[in-house]
């Protein structure tokens, strides 16, 4: 039984705010607290939040009312809240919830071991620390991974492009490149511990290192990377259309440890819509370059993010955007209800789309999409893929495994434990629209 303080973190939202945890976590552990599951045994509850959507926030804010009674029976415990909802509601969240002991933004994560010793020595009071750092950089600030395989890597942070719907940059402030070498040495180091897969993090990959100086383009840092030994696989995310460079695609073919999948958000398949949402690209742009990226590169994934209900969209918009979806055939789609936001001037634009119809068309395009996906998957059976083996399966059948192919699709097969953070090749008998099922090819 140990005397260690216990904290408690729960994580909501993308892929950034999971790896921010990680950074969290490292730096908790650093300063003597050991991590909990369960929330009512916990000494420090930390809720990592999210704001992009609206549900998303009611949530966080229902669980922090929640945690009052916590803290009343159990008083001594500290319950802090970062992430971008810290950012963004920081005037608020003290106000309706007087029971948080302190907050911290998205640029403060490298910050924790100071902001806990801080807390420690303040218990009386409030500690909110907003203020951005000058450069983005996690150098020797502790992690601790939730995989042994695939390593999150935040190469940017916050975003520049002011999407009229959209948050992130209020929340993230702007982009923000790391140094190249301070990313070739985590790299380097993860491939030493072994780590097969390097997942690079972004909101606009494609701007990477718009701001250093000298100025690096992202192709070439994926060309160092991919000279890194023991690194099998290189993935990255998010590449904004505008952005997009016809050097990726010459990169993609040429590095063979760059996967094959761009997810590159469409959001809406209506030139109309796009103008309005400040996305700085039309629908035949859009088209142009998928048509670059297929005519140049074989048997490549594309998946993308798409909205419905953005004020204005009329049915003719909404059927551009089902268009594009059978033209284009993505291989996956994550589809969002608009949401209004404050600070995002969309929210201001007049002709806000009923909540009924939005769900009617989100279902319209999630049904579309089922079927997209069920086709190209369809035609993968009797294929042998490459997978990287990175967990027992989810359904806990003995000796099940998942793992994923270099487009990004999930594989369950039947291995051993052993097969853990290897390349198999593996015979697809059986397709759903979401996994692909088959048999180890001995
Ligand atoms: N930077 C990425 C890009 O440019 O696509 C995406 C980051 S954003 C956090 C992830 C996705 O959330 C977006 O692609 C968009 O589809 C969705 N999203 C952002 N703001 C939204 C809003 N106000 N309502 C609904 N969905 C939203
Ligand atoms: Fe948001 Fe647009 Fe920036 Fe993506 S590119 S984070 S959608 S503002």
């Amino acid at each position: 039984m140990t005397n260690k303080p216990k904290a408690f973190i729960k994580t909501f939202g993308c892929q950034m705010n999971v790896n921010d945890s990680e950074y969290i976590i490292g730096q908790l552990v650093k300063v003597g607290y050991i991590t909990t599951e369960n929330i009512f045994k916990a000494n420090l509850i930390l809720l990592n939040t999210c704001c992009v959507r609206a549900k998303v926030e009611q949530k966080i804010f229902s669980l922090i009312g929640k945690i009052k009674k916590i803290k009343k029976s159990k008083p001594g415990v500290l319950l802090g809240i970062c992430g971008c909802m810290a950012q963004k509601e920081k005037e608020n969240i003290f106000e309706r919830a007087p029971h948080v002991d302190f907050i911290f933004n998205p640029s403060q994560v490298n910050n924790l071991e100071n902001i806990i010793n801080d807390i420690i020595k303040y218990t009386s009071g409030k500690y909110i620390s907003c203020e951005n750092t000058p450069e983005f950089s996690l150098k020797q600030v502790p992690i601790k991974r939730g995989s042994k395989i695939s390593a999150w890597i935040q190469i940017m942070r916050g975003c520049n492009n002011y999407c009229s719907y959209c948050v992130v940059p209020y929340t993230r402030g702007a982009e923000q490149s790391r140094g190249v070498s301070e990313i070739l040495s985590e790299v380097n180091n993860l491939a030493q511990n072994k780590y097969k897969e390097m997942f690079l993090l972004g909101q606009n990959v494609n701007s990477y290192g718009n701001d250093l100086s000298p100025p690096v383009t992202f192709s070439k840092l994926l060309e160092l990377l991919n000279n890194i030994n023991g690194i099998e696989r290189i993935r990255f995310t998010t590449s904004h259309p505008k952005d997009f460079s016809f050097d990726l695609i010459k990169i993609i073919k040429k590095c063979h440890k760059v996967c094959n999948h761009i997810h590159l958000p469409i959001q809406s398949g209506s030139s109309k819509i796009l103008k309005m949402m400040n996305r700085k690209y039309d629908i035949d742009y859009y088209n142009n370059i998928i048509k670059e990226i297929r005519n140049n590169i074989d048997n490549i994934a594309i998946t993308t993010d798409v909205m419905v209900g953005f004020p204005g969209e009329t049915e003719d918009d909404f059927i551009a955007t089902l268009n594009a979806f059978k033209e284009i055939e993505f291989d996956e789609a994550y589809t969002f209800i608009y949401s209004n936001r404050e600070n995002a001037i969309a929210s201001l634009l007049p002709e806000q789309v009923p909540l009924e119809l939005k769900k009617e068309r989100l279902w319209k395009l999630i049904d579309l999409q089922k079927e997209i996906s069920a086709k190209i998957n369809k035609k993968l059976e009797g294929e042998i893929l490459e997978v990287l083996v990175d967990k027992k399966s989810k359904k806990h059948i003995e000796n099940q495994f998942s793992g994923r192919t270099g487009t990004n699709k999930t594989v369950v097969f039947t291995g051993k434990q052993n097969l853990l953070g290897q390349l198999v090749k593996v015979k697809i008998v059986k397709s759903t629209a979401w996994t692909l099922y088959g048999e180890l090819n001995k």
